[in-house]
């Protein structure tokens, strides 16, 4: 077990508050599977499993077939929706009994072939409809081949039609997710007229369960919501912040006027400058692009710029005038809007903050 001080604490009562909050977003008859893809959005997929399976969640969802399978291996029994597996992954993906998505004729029939050699009864799978995002997914004049080969299945059960929404975070672009929603409805409504048994039907993101109570249907997929962002601060406010990013400061040094510290001296010392020194750097998910002054971390709530050039394994932080010591708690991030903050410095996301955090930081579930 390490004791590294730089951790990534996993907080599970703001899990069990944001479920409990997109629970009472929809109906009790409506099923709720949450996505736990590239590592859980960056946090801990095994342990956000294991939570989930007693807390009354249908389905999980991962993107690749080898994340199923490490949840698999650790024992997670939930169905496991497979968001994009690839046709060489699908021996394994049945071994492990993980539930693939179909997302062109390519996949359905390579998938009818092993699963007609292999004898498999019954076998859950997943058809996506692309309605529009152009990502994945069968088109709407696919449908009458489609149809003629499910109507055939023997070996597979649809037990999902599924479509993805691509702007529902987007005010200007109500239209558009309107016309997807409507487009998978009358696709679906066509797809029921020729199987004996109906699948569910599904399309909301966290986003979609937001914004577009038309687009909730039988189930919905929860993603970035679960790790506390909504599609606007309003919504954010409401949800709990899940990931903490810790650390300590290892060292501190006093620069006199004129010394530099770091790889290009990039960081100019001026009158009594105080600096610190923190175990992690671009190698653990802190951007490189943060250094300079671009961005902060806090100690005792006081926000403190990064100074200087980002290391692969250590970053600066400059502590003139703080009132602090070696072995100091220092906070990278325990608060949406600290993660906020790094994305927008960094042009980009929330998620893409949360997911970057590489894997060498240790996890903690608190
Ligand atoms: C990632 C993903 C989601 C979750 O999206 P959020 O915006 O994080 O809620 C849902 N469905 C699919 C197909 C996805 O790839």
């Amino acid at each position: 077990m390490s004791n590294n001080p730089t951790v990534l604490e996993i907080d599970t009562s703001a899990i069990k508050h944001n479920l409990q909050y997109f629970k009472s977003k929809i109906q009790e008859c409506t099923k709720l599977m949450v996505v736990i893809k590239a590592f859980a959005y960056g946090s801990d997929a095994i342990a956000i499993a294991k939570i989930l399976e007693q807390q009354n969640v249908d389905y999980l969802a991962v993107a690749n077939t080898e994340e199923g399978i490490d949840l698999r291996k650790a024992n997670i029994k939930l169905p496991i929706l497979i968001l994009h597996p690839q046709i060489e992954n699908f021996e394994s993906l049945i071994h492990y009994n993980l539930e693939p998505n179909l997302y062109n004729f390519r996949s359905l029939e390579q998938f009818i072939t092993l699963a007609h050699k292999t004898n498999l009864k019954n076998y859950p799978i997943h058809i996506k409809i692309n309605s529009g995002m152009n990502r994945l997914g069968f088109k709407e004049n696919d449908l009458e081949k489609l149809v003629s080969i499910l109507q055939n299945l023997e070996n597979l059960k649809v037990v999902s039609y599924y479509s993805h929404l691509a702007a529902s975070e987007d005010e200007n672009e109500k239209e558009f997710t309107n016309n997807q929603i409507n487009l998978f409805n009358k696709v679906t409504h066509y797809l029921d007229k020729y199987l004996k048994y109906k699948p569910l039907k599904h399309i909301a993101n966290t986003s979609g369960i937001l914004n577009f109570a038309n687009s909730e249907f039988d189930m919905v997929r929860l993603g970035i919501g679960f790790y506390g962002f909504g599609n606007d601060i309003l919504e954010t406010t409401k949800l709990k912040n899940v990931c903490n990013l810790k650390t300590k400061i290892s060292q501190i040094q006093l620069l006199e006027k004129g010394e530099t510290a770091g790889y290009n001296r990039k960081f100019i010392g001026k009158e009594n400058t105080k600096i610190g020194i923190i175990p992690l750097g671009y190698a653990d998910g802190l951007n490189r692009n943060l250094g300079s002054s671009i961005g902060s971390v806090y100690i005792k709530n006081q926000k403190i710029p990064i100074t200087g050039t980002i290391c692969m394994d250590m970053t600066t932080i400059d502590l003139s005038g703080v009132n602090c010591e070696e072995g100091d708690e220092v906070i990278i991030f325990n608060h949406q809007d600290h993660i906020l903050d790094l994305a927008k410095k960094t042009t980009t996301i929330s998620y893409e903050i949360l997911t970057s955090i590489s894997q060498r930081v240790r996890r903690k579930i608190i």
